[in-house]
């Protein structure tokens, strides 16, 4: 069970103290209250945790402060929707708003290589009006020989870089506990000149002894990657598990899943699942269009496949765009083939700026139907 405060409700006020008194007497529940502070408003929530069958939920809705009572599957309890009963909350991170309405577009290499190329990448972003990127330095690779990216010794330099071009968050992969850990440190050293959204790689996905280390700190959010073989369900199970530890500022990835089905791709492109994850839970959703396609292939219709498949995952409404870009693939550490260049940048954004700005017109059109059937005006079908 899920209580909702009103959100000018002080979460130490006495209202909330009357509730706790008042559930006391329930001896085998407990509670735990959780302040979100969402991207519009800060929404107070008190979870119940055990048998609440017995608990009268009329009687709670009707105390102080009360906005209301959501009973819970035990399913998702707090990622998920519960049927609708609650909305989205969203969050902001260093200033960058991410939640199920937002739009934001991540680009950079797959793994840090020098100065002079992720400084060529910050200095198109913010040419672009970009403040979002995505650089890994700790890399999970398939080959045991292959680069494994600079590790900690690169992140004085590339958090100084960033700060330069103001960019606000670099989203970047973390194999264990101790990589959160060389990140906060960098970052305090270098006077958070810029924000980290751990990523948590599909090779992790359910690395519940890495996903409970990701829950268990609230200083960055995590951008969570499908497991490329695992079913929706068990990859939302693995965000339950970052969120049951406390950090509910999490944003779901869809990358592709494994199969030869997706050949010649480099994995089959899911973005049909975007608004089954808008619908399933509070989760923005984000796609990596370039590790689903995984070449720089194109349609004969002069578009690169990559193009295609972030025009899908947008036009269903996804909130965030992960994309491998690299100022000379043909010298990248890692997945240079796939990798945009920044003469494409500008084009990208450009096919970007269009399909969102078709998705939002699809929002009307569903505002307008809905408002119909609602309202029972009969139409030209009728
Ligand atoms: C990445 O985004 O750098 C990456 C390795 O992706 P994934 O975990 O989806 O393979
Ligand atoms: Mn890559």
């Amino acid at each position: 069970m899920i209580i909702i405060m009103k959100p000018d409700v002080d979460p130490s006020g006495p209202e909330v103290q009357k509730l706790l008194d008042f559930l006391s007497q329930f001896e085998d529940i407990q509670t735990r209250s959780s302040g979100i502070r969402g991207a519009q408003r800060v929404v107070n929530e008190i979870y119940l945790i055990g048998p609440t069958h017995h608990i009268p939920s009329e009687v709670i809705e009707r105390m102080p402060g009360v906005e209301k009572v959501v009973r819970v599957s035990s399913k998702y309890r707090q990622i998920g929707r519960h049927g609708g009963q609650v909305d989205d909350v969203g969050f902001v991170y260093n200033g960058i708003e991410f939640s199920q309405q937002s739009f934001n577009c991540f680009i950079g290499p797959c793994a840090v290589d020098t100065p002079d190329n992720i400084e060529t990448i910050f200095r198109n972003m913010k040419r672009t009006g970009l403040k979002t990127a995505r650089m890994g330095v700790y890399k999970p690779r398939t080959s045991p020989y292959d680069f494994q990216g600079h590790g900690k010794a690169c992140l004085p330099w590339l958090f100084e870089l960033a700060g330069k071009y103001d960019i606000r968050v670099i989203a970047m992969e973390v194999l264990k506990e101790i990589h959160i850990e060389e990140i906060m440190e960098a970052l305090e050293e270098a006077g958070k000149p810029t924000g980290v959204m751990l990523q948590i790689g599909t090779r992790n996905a359910q690395n519940f002894e890495l996903l409970k280390a990701a829950g268990s700190q609230t200083e960055f959010p995590v951008l969570y990657k499908r497991g490329m073989g695992l079913s929706l369900e068990d990859s939302l199970n693995a965000c339950e598990y970052i969120a049951s530890e406390g950090n509910r500022n999490i944003i779901f990835c869809l990358r592709g899943v494994q199969s030869r089905l997706g050949d010649p791709h480099r994995n089959l492109v899911d973005f049909a699942h975007v608004p089954v994850v808008k619908r399933l839970t509070r989760l923005p959703v984000c796609i990596d269009p370039t590790h689903s396609v995984g070449s720089k292939d194109r349609a004969p219709d002069g578009i690169f496949d990559i193009f295609h498949v972030t025009a899908q995952g947008i036009i269903a409404g996804a909130n965030m765009v992960l994309t491998e870009f690299h100022p000379r693939p043909e010298m990248a550490l890692c997945d240079g083939h796939q990798a945009l260049t920044m003469p494409e940048l500008d084009y990208y954004l450009a096919d970007i700026e269009a399909v969102r700005k078709c998705y939002n017109e699809r929002l009307q059109l569903a505002q307008q139907a809905l408002f119909k059937q609602w309202h029972g005006v009969k139409g030209q079908g009728d």
